[in-house]
């Protein structure tokens, strides 16, 4: 996790909306939501953002109706829990209902903490509906902001109040500086190379190897300098242990390789040459862009491949991330360390491009200029780009404002990204869109 972004809780008592506010906010926001985590059972926040500003959602596990008589324990429990572990907290209460005992009790906790309360009302799906909503003035916490978390009704504005309160270090564009090396994970099944390729690349590059605490527990990271530069490679206890190795299967669902990848800027994903690019390799490049990580592939053991073996491998590599087709590959041998120095300059460029920042007007008018020349439509319609705006970096994360509403239709939002990626690169890294109308 990131330590410096807010973390928010939404607290209310059961069948308020919790959930159904915490899908909505992360709905709006594609960017690093998952829709299905893949490992649960670790996932306590969802990173999200609003307006280019990241926060962490409290994942509001429901509380279990069945056990009715202990409810009111039950409830306030789940809230203090919530609210020892968030910045700010957002009340929710039920409009359509009066002011329940369970709400009351929940406002007494709420009176006693010192953090800021955003208050919201539930379900005012219909501005002229029947709503409780002075009765929940005695509260003291004002008007409620009136919302709908399932047909999206000002939960903008709510965010927009969310976003207002959070501190300035919650930077727009996050820029890292040299004091922060940028984190790079090697992944890949077992005996792909990995401890091999990291070992010959810190020989091969007369590189200082600083040891480090890992992200987790148990993990190992090294802070590597060459030529006067730092690289932060994480869990190398992972890729140097050879006992906390694990099965094959198990290697890509492994919460060890799940927090590596959330931890990284970078991600190596070595493949073995004289092996077939798998199923499980896809899911893990697949788990790497999800995550907004940049990505080069590594077909290591060249020198066991024959070079019509190569070509093979690079056409199904073409063939299978064809929905990818920023992520570069490498050709090397760990092992006879051919084409070693190449990967060190990879990841200087998956650095450089992760952290690129393209001005709005070249953007903008990058785009005007291509609606002059035909550009996309829909419909009928020609799709026209008003304004873009980056709004981050690593990874770039794009707003842009067009004359009709962009929905799902991916044949649009594909325009975008590959001309974007045409124009100014931005290679290996995902990007991501919010798009306004
Ligand atoms: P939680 O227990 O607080 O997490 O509440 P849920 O998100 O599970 O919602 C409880 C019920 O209220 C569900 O049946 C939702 O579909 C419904 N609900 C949530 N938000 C709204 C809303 O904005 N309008 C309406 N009409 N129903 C809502
Ligand atoms: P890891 O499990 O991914 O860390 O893989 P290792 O680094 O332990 O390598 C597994 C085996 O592959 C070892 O026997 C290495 O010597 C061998 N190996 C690694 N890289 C190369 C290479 O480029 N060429 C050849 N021929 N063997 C290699």
């Amino acid at each position: 996790m990131k330590d410096n972004l807010p973390k928010v809780a939404i607290v209310g008592r059961p069948n308020v909306g919790k959930s159904s506010l915490v899908n909505r906010i992360c709905k709006n926001n594609e960017a690093i939501v998952h829709k299905e985590p893949m490992i649960t059972r670790d996932r306590k926040y969802y990173l999200t953002d609003w307006n280019g500003r990241e926060f962490y959602l409290l994942d509001t596990g429901g509380i279990d109706l069945r056990s009715l008589e202990k409810l009111n324990v039950l409830v306030f429990e789940q809230t203090k829990k919530a609210i020892n572990e968030s910045d700010i907290i957002i009340f929710l209460v039920d409009l359509r209902e009066p002011v329940s005992v369970l709400d009351e009790e929940i406002v007494n906790i709420l009176r006693k903490i010192d953090k800021k309360i955003i208050f919201a009302g539930n379900k005012w799906d219909d501005a002229r509906g029947n709503y409780y909503l002075e009765d929940y003035l005695k509260f003291g916490f004002g008007y409620p902001i009136k919302i709908s978390a399932v047909h999206g009704i000002n939960t903008g504005d709510l965010l927009d109040e969310l976003v207002s309160n959070f501190e300035v270090n919650s930077k727009v564009v996050e820029d890292k500086t040299s004091e922060e090396p940028f984190g790079i994970t090697i992944l890949g099944k077992p005996n792909v190379g990995k401890s091999t390729l990291f070992n010959t690349m810190i020989n091969e590059e007369r590189a200082i190897v600083n040891e480090i605490e890992g992200t987790t527990r148990d993990s190992l990271d090294s802070i590597v300098k060459i030529n006067e530069k730092d690289y932060r490679f994480i869990d190398t206890a992972g890729i140097r242990d050879k006992k906390i190795k694990t099965e094959d299967l198990e290697y890509y669902s492994s919460i060890r390789t799940f927090k590596a990848i959330e931890s990284s800027d970078i991600a190596l994903l070595l493949i073995d040459s004289t092996e077939d690019v798998t199923k499980q390799d896809l899911k893990i490049v697949e788990m790497v862009i999800e995550k907004g990580v940049s990505l080069c592939v590594v077909f290591n053991k060249i020198d066991l491949a024959s070079a019509d073996r190569m070509a093979e491998l690079v056409e199904i590599f073409n063939e299978r991330l064809k929905f990818a087709s920023y992520i570069p590959y490498l050709k090397v041998s760990a092992l006879t360390k051919k084409g070693i120095k190449n990967i060190i300059k990879t990841i200087d460029t998956l650095i450089d491009e992760r952290k690129k920042v393209v001005a709005d007007s070249k953007l903008t008018n990058f785009f005007k200029k291509l609606q002059l020349e035909g550009g996309v439509y829909s419909k009928g319609k020609q799709f026209k780009v008003k304004f873009i705006r980056q709004l981050k970096t690593s990874p770039p994360f794009f707003l842009v404002f067009s004359n009709f509403d962009v929905g799902r239709k991916t044949s649009i939002r594909r325009y975008i990204e590959n001309n974007i990626r045409k124009e100014f690169g931005f290679i290996g890294t995902p990007m991501y869109f919010k798009f306004k109308h």
